[in-house]
């Protein structure tokens, strides 16, 4: 089954002469379960293609779906609750709020959609990115590598079907990526969530199952694992 499905997805900024088209006719599905690293230049377009496939951009052609679900009709309120339920995403930078712990920084996606913390549920989420010890610092008080763990624990928690990572080990030293690409290799095996990252780290993608090489707007190539090992 697929996860989710691009089909012929056109999309570009500006208006006029200043028209820029970002991606060109993408047709490329994620199957559940499998974790995809998006790689090419700057500028190729991996953000927006990310940005249209979690249905934070709307294309300007084609279409997109989200567990069979098609998001070109959804209203703006249906869409944000279709994302809510069942897409989490983890910024380049990292989008927490300032004024909020790590741990009600990690609790907002509940509390959004009106649910309670379960018992340790985020002293867990916490602990599975490693920052066990930091539940009551703010942002200000952490680092840019525990920043990211905790929106990636804040992206976590609803256990969304698709987890949308856009250079998530770009700000870590590379003990910690490792820590959180496994995390993210876990998040497939061993919960078959879809992860699909946009990286520039040819170690980050050997984690994956599979890499998609963009290149002017396009799909250039479509790796699998075996083969992808050959781009590092
Ligand atoms: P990548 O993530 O591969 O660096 P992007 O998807 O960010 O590529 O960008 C694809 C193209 O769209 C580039 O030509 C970029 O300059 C352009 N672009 C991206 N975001 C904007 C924006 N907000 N306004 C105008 N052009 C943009
Ligand atoms: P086990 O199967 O050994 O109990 P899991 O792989 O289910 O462990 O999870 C390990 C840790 O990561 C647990 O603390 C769990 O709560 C946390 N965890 C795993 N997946 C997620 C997720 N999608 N969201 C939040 N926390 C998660």
């Amino acid at each position: 089954t697929h996860a989710v499905e691009l089909h012929g997805v056109t999309a570009g900024y500006g208006l006029g002469p200043r028209r820029v088209t970002a991606l060109e006719e993408v047709t490329v599905a994620f199957t559940a379960g499998t974790f995809t690293a998006v790689m090419g230049p700057s500028g190729s377009g991996k953000s927006t293609l990310l940005h249209c496939a979690a249905g934070l951009d709307r294309p300007a052609a084609g279409s997109v779906r989200i567990g069979g679900t098609e998001l070109g009709p959804l209203g703006d309120d249906a869409l944000t609750v279709l994302r809510r339920d069942r897409v989490g995403f983890v910024f380049q930078a990292f989008n927490l709020v300032s004024t909020l712990t790590a741990e009600q920084n990690v609790a907002l996606p509940l509390r959004l959609a009106g649910r309670r913390p379960a018992p340790g549920e985020l002293t867990a989420a916490l602990a599975a990115v490693g920052l066990a010890g930091r539940a009551a610092h703010r942002p200000g008080e952490l680092s840019g590598g525990e920043q990211q763990r905790v929106a990636i624990a804040r992206a976590m928690i609803s256990r969304p079907a698709v987890l949308f990572a856009d250079e998530p080990t770009g700000a870590l030293d590379s003990a910690t990526s490792r820590q959180v690409l496994a995390l993210l290799r876990g998040l497939a095996d061993e919960h078959a969530q879809t992860v699909v990252m946009v990286t520039h780290d040819p170690v980050a993608a050997a984690y994956a199952d599979r890499v998609l090489l963009l290149a002017d707007g396009r799909i250039v190539d479509d790796l699998p694992r075996a083969d992808a090992a050959v781009i590092a």
